[in-house]
């Protein structure tokens, strides 16, 4: 199922250029209209607003600062109360909870809900969760239906609990095989989208705790320069692949953002964006067709996911699974190398890199050893 652009609302702005043309299992893709981060209103709201777009026309890692910015201020009344003392954030993934830590430091008492190596599209909510949840003066969730589970709680909060969907600061890609104008909610996997995140929870912090604006700010800055330097390096490094050998199967969808930003091709996945569902036996074959006509030197598997079936699917397509897995959706576990954004992020490039027959740019990462 594709979408047909000429039937398409004008408001579908663009079909991602980077698959075009390639093998028929890729997921076509469509950007939303612009979509910006708007704090969550009452119960029963839609939790996100609309905004003019992203403006820039490159289709990706812009900034929305701007148009959070304009929105008005949520649940103004509270706010002297949490003057008094530190904000209790609660953070639902690994990669909201590592970038907020970065932002927040010391100021503000920060909780993660799903823990590293957990798999936010399947989690459920245990009741200490509920705990949490209920005492949060800030959630910052990703959206996009990433944790559709733990949303249920998130809802059912008291309309003095602020609430932001960070990743929805992006304009998302779409996986119509998902449903109609199903966003993906992987945004994070472009890592000038993670910049545009760090500003978006910047945004809520200085909302919440104005008396700290200053620190947040500045540290928004230094990370989102970090940031930059780390999507250039990983696009460096990527580049450094022969063009031919540039592709990515994964178990999962999860690495589009990543592929259109750093030149990718992604020939088809066994799972859409969403790892509750199981992949039919056609879906297996036709994927395994696919993997020997285009002939990747690797597939790939997820720390997040069962591997079973997509080694199933390479010893089928005769190809190698690469021995390292991939962190799609969560940053790792302490001693892992993967457990910060940055970390993760350079540690799934040197991991595609090297299997793909590439040779990693030779920059220190002085970003990617900050705790
Ligand atoms: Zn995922």
């Amino acid at each position: 199922m594709t979408v047909d652009a000429a039937a398409a609302p004008a408001a579908v702005v663009a079909t991602v250029g980077v698959h075009r043309g390639a093998g028929r299992l890729s997921r076509r893709r469509v950007r939303l209209p612009g979509r910006t981060v708007a704090p969550a209103g009452p119960p029963g709201s839609s939790g996100s607003g609309r905004g003019s777009g992203r403006g820039d026309g490159d289709g990706g890692g812009g900034d929305h600062r701007a148009a959070w910015m304009l929105l008005p201020a949520f649940a103004a009344a509270g706010g002297d109360e949490v003057a008094q003392k530190k904000l209790r954030i609660v953070a639902t993934t690994t990669i909201i909870h590592d970038l907020t830590r970065q932002l927040a430091a010391e100021n503000v008492e920060l909780h993660g809900l799903i823990k590293p190596g957990d798999d936010p599209h399947v989690y459920e909510p245990v009741p200490a969760d509920s705990v949490l949840i209920e005492k949060a003066d800030v959630i910052l969730f990703n959206g996009y239906d990433l944790e559709s589970n733990v949303m249920p709680l998130i809802r059912s909060t008291s309309s003095k609990t602020r609430r932001y969907p960070v990743g929805e600061c992006v304009v998302p890609l779409t996986a119509v095989d998902s449903g109609p104008n199903t966003p993906d909610p992987h945004v994070w996997n472009d890592a000038r989208n993670a910049a545009s995140m760090v500003n978006a929870i910047a945004d809520a912090l200085v909302e919440c705790d104005p008396a700290h604006t200053k620190e947040y700010r500045a540290r928004a800055k230094r990370i989102s320069r970090e940031l930059h330097e780390l999507d250039a390096w990983i696009k460096k490094s990527i580049q450094s692949i022969p063009a031919p050998q540039r592709l990515l199967v994964t178990t999962h969808d999860a690495f589009q953002y990543y592929g259109r930003a750093y030149g990718l091709h992604i020939p088809g996945t066994l799972l859409g964006i969403n790892t509750e569902e199981q992949p039919s036996a056609r879906v297996m074959l036709e994927l395994i067709q696919e993997i020997r006509r285009v002939k990747p030197r690797a597939v790939f598997f997820e720390q997040t996911v069962s591997p079973i079936l997509i080694r199933a699917v390479a010893e089928d397509a005769q190809v190698k699974l690469c021995d390292e897995s991939l962190y799609s959706d969560s940053i790792g576990p302490k001693g892992s190398g993967a457990e910060t954004y940055s970390e993760m992020m350079a540690y799934n490039t040197r991991v595609i890199v090297n299997a793909l027959g590439g040779k990693m740019a030779p920059a220190p990462l002085a970003f990617a050893n900050r705790r």
